[in-house]
């Protein structure tokens, strides 16, 4: 399904997304599909360092792939978004093929024109949610939780019902050459779980999320 950019943020804005628009996150001359993408799903990620904006939004020297962005979303550390790029960005990379539902198959090196890339502002050694640069803020999954909320909602066809979480996938899950993020996908996909189905009260479902991220901040389930 085709979602415009106007889509995107009628989304953000029902699920209570603090958010700014980078410059040109939705000038077609930075889309590498021209419009041709199919987005069915997300990938999250983290940055690897504390500083990702000018590379995620192609203005670092040494970025190779301008004017294509590095991702779709940065997650701050704060847990306001910058809204990088829509709808085509490069992120996912080599990797798959990939059943994300018996009926949606991301094929080989198929990933970056189907699946929407969150980088969460990490360095990345530690899947602690504690707040140090190592790991996540609190804010951070909160915010992201909501965040894909509002994405499987812009993307799914059906109104008033966003796509399942099963759509959500790590990096790691797709190639086996990365190992973003630390954080167990049961996690994450619990997580995200919990906001969809609170979806109808925001502030609850931050709420209820944040109580979940608290009690398991390793950043995996309890067995
Ligand atoms: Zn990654």
């Amino acid at each position: 399904m085709r979602v415009t950019g106007k889509r995107l943020i009628h989304f953000l804005d029902k699920y209570g997304l603090d958010y700014e628009l980078a410059p040109g996150w939705n000038d077609p001359r930075n889309d590498p599909y021209k419009g041709q993408g199919a987005l069915q799903g997300i990938v999250l990620h983290h940055t690897a360092g504390i500083d990702s904006e000018a590379w995620v939004i192609a203005r670092s020297a040494g970025y190779p792939y301008k004017p294509y962005r590095a991702c779709h979303d940065l997650s701050r550390r704060d847990g306001s978004q910058l809204i990088v790029a829509w709808p085509g960005a490069y992120h996912a990379g080599e990797g798959g093929p990939l059943e994300l539902t018996r009926t949606t198959p991301i094929p080989r090196n198929g990933g970056n024109s189907r699946l929407i890339g969150i980088e969460i502002e990490s360095l990345g050694t530690s899947a602690r949610i504690d707040g140090k640069r190592e790991g996540m803020t609190l804010a951070q999954v909160v915010e992201t939780s909501m965040l894909c909320v509002a994405y499987l909602d812009a993307i799914s066809p059906v109104p008033g019902v966003p796509y399942s979480t099963k759509r959500v996938i790590l990096h790691r899950t797709w190639t086996t050459r990365k190992i973003d993020v630390r954080q167990d996908l049961d996690w994450w996909r619990h997580a995200i779980r919990i906001a969809r189905h609170n979806r109808a009260k925001p502030a609850i479902a931050r709420e209820l999320v944040a109580d979940f991220a608290r009690d398991e901040k390793s950043g995996r389930l309890a067995a």
